[in-house]
Order: structure tokens, then sequence, then C-alpha cells
């Protein structure tokens, strides 16, 4: 194989490979992003829980400031009752206090209600905390991960552009700069496989004579029509049964 076109297949390699891990380091943060925002759903979700029970205390605070206002007014009803001089009076009396009583056991009903709510937002919020816990642990191993998998990435990004560069050298000047124009044209992609007289890139078959130039690899052909580099793998002679 003609040395060039070797070398060329190479570059072409480890720029695919440059290109994967530049894009999956690109993609790092957005994961990052999107375990922010699984956290900060749960961190909602508990909050929201939060802020009920909060509600749900006020809301017996302000039971609690009714009820005191009516037992006072009953147990001034209590001591009235005693100073009341004529049937009549005390008759009135009595109904007020049945109507205060009322209100009593209206206010206090109101209470239980909200006691029970106030249950089963207390257990609500414990349902809440446990899944933000178990989802800040999940995160946090996510993250591990991801920083782990960027180191890694980063190293082989350097490691392939090092490759690169060491390729780049032993090629001669003409062939890389066909390289270069062809591939800042095609989305990084200058080589193209000639297979079963086709070139595999954009699929347009070549002249047969052509096809027969790019199978012996000892010189740049170029496609016809998408001008990539053409080169030739052999197919694999089948092993002989012995
Ligand atoms: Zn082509």
């Amino acid at each position: 194989m003609h040395p060039d076109l070797q070398h060329l297949i190479h570059l072409q390699a480890l720029d695919n490979t440059a290109e994967r891990l530049r894009r999956r380091i690109e993609e790092i943060p957005l994961a990052q992003q999107s375990l922010d925002a699984r956290l900060a759903q749960r961190t909602a979700s508990a909050d929201a829980v939060k802020q009920r029970i909060a509600a749900n205390q006020a809301a017996r605070r302000d039971i609690d400031k009714d009820l005191s206002v009516v037992q006072t007014r009953l147990s001034k009803f209590k001591n009235q009752l005693m100073e009341v001089k004529t049937n009549k009076e005390y008759q009135a009396m009595q109904k007020e206090m049945a109507h205060a009583e009322e209100e009593v056991s209206a206010h206090e009903t109101r209470m239980l209600e909200r006691m029970e709510e106030g249950d089963g937002l207390a257990a609500e919020l414990k349902t809440a905390e446990a899944a933000l816990k178990t989802e800040q642990a999940v995160v946090a191993g996510e993250r591990t991960k991801l920083e782990a998998e960027r180191a890694t990435d980063q190293h082989q990004l350097e490691t392939t552009l090092a490759e690169r560069a060491r390729v780049v050298s032993q090629l001669s000047p003409d062939a890389l700069a066909t390289f270069q124009r062809i591939a800042h044209g095609r989305k990084g992609l200058a080589m193209a496989e000639a297979r079963d007289g086709l070139c595999v890139v954009c699929h347009v078959r070549l002249r047969p004579q052509a096809f027969n130039e790019v199978r012996r690899n000892d010189q740049l052909i170029q496609c016809d029509s998408c001008s990539r580099i053409l080169y030739y793998v052999p197919v694999p002679t089948p092993a002989t049964p012995s």
C-alpha cells in the first residue's frame, strides 16, 4: 500500500476518534445539568410539602385563637349566670351559652380535621425527604461517574492528538493538504472505502477502470462524485480446511 494512503487511513481513524471524544466531552455539562434538574425537582417536591405543613400549622393556630375567644365568652357567661335575676334573663343566657358550646364543638371538629391533615402531611414529608435522600445519593454517584468519564475522555483525546501529530509528520505535504481540504468540506470525513465497485460513503458506482486502480491501493484516487480519497480493504481469503 502507498505509504501516504496508509497514513491517511490512520489519520482519518484518529480524527473520527477525536471527534467522538470531543462530542462526548461536550455532552458532559448537559448531563450534569439534567442531574441538577432531577435533584431540584425532588427538592421542590419536599419544599411543597413543607409549605403545606406551614399552612396547616397556621390554620391550627387560627382555630386555637377562635377557640379561646369562644371559651372566654363561655366562661364569662358562666359567671354572669350566677348574677341573673329573672327567669327570662336566665333562659336568654342559657341560649347564648348553648350557642357558644356549638361554636366550640365546631372549632374542635375543624381542629381534628386539620390535625388529621397534619398527620398525613408529616407522612408525605417523610416520603418526600426519603426520595430526596435517595436521589441525592444516585446523583452523587452519577456525578462521580461523569467526572471519571470526562477525565478518561480528555486523556484519550490528548493521546489521540499526539498520535495524530506523529502521523501528520510522516505524511507528504500534498497528501495532507488534500486530506485537510476534503475533510473541511465533508464534515471531517475525507476517506472512503471502495467496496463492490461503489464508494461506500456517497454510494456512487466507480468506473470499472477506477475501481481496479483503487484496488491496488498504490496511489491517491478521489471519488468522482464526493471527492473523498478512496481505498480498498482486501476481502480476507476464507481459511482452507486442512
Ligand atoms: Zn464518494
